[in-house]
């Protein structure tokens, strides 16, 4: 990810970001401010729920 693009998604609520399942290996979106107040993230390819350890 692009420093532009982190900074983008830091005022833009609405924003997604990429992230890798842990089960499935699989890339898939979701919004940014769940993955930043790390919630549980439903996989769309094996339904797993996840959550991302961000920085
Ligand atoms: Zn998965």
């Amino acid at each position: 990810m692009s420093f532009f693009a982190d900074v983008m998604n830091r005022i833009n609520d609405k924003a997604t970001g990429t992230v890798t399942c842990p089960e499935c290996g699989k890339k898939s979106k979701h919004p940014t401010i769940k993955i930043r107040r790390q919630q549980a993230l439903l996989c769309p390819s094996c339904k797993s729920l996840f959550v991302v350890h961000s920085k």
